[in-house]
């Protein structure tokens, strides 16, 4: 298709032909592609460093989401840990009324980062979104959301090659 558009400064015609512009991204997860595999499995993966006598609290440390490196004791971290199951709580959270173009039609909603018991959690702050059903698409009233309050991971089914962050999202287990 060739329309005319006029230059913007001199007021003359432009010739400018429309043309399609496609483009293959190659996103690589590296070192954390185990964490976007384990979502597609309905598994929340962490990585754990347990070189406690080499960290500042003395702590296992739990990393969600996951590092490839402890940045304490600058050990590579091997261990994955499966967390879906454990006592995950709300460490804290706030309410969004703006967002990027994909969740604008899902706002207001509630960010949460979580805490998992059992573990130094100064490096597991997870941000995910907490609805009130298992599908995920129903957004909770912020009033009904507290510090402290126990969740637990939900995943949602989608195809390996479209696994993102939005996969998963978590739901209440108790009021
Ligand atoms: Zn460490």
């Amino acid at each position: 298709m060739i329309i005319s558009e006029q230059y913007r400064s001199k007021n003359k015609d432009a010739l400018v032909q429309e043309q399609p512009y496609n483009i293959l991204y190659k996103h690589s997860f590296g070192e954390v592609s185990r964490y976007f595999k384990g979502l597609h499995e309905h598994k929340l993966m962490g990585t754990i460093c347990r070189n406690k006598e080499h960290h500042k609290n003395k702590q296992d440390i739990l990393f969600l989401p996951p590092r490839a490196d402890c940045p304490e004791c600058m050990r590579e971290l091997d261990e994955w840990v499966e967390l879906q199951d454990m006592d995950i709580r709300i460490y804290t959270f706030t309410n969004m009324y703006f967002a990027g173009e994909s969740f604008l039609d899902k706002l207001p909603l509630t960010l949460i980062n979580i805490d998992v018991k059992g573990f130094d959690n100064s490096y597991s702050k997870l941000i995910s979104i907490l609805v009130t059903d298992e599908k995920g698409e129903i957004n909770i009233d912020k009033k009904d959301v507290r510090i402290g309050m126990k969740i637990k991971p939900k995943f949602k089914d989608v195809p390996l090659e479209k696994v993102d962050a939005s996969t998963l999202y978590f739901v209440p287990l108790e009021k």
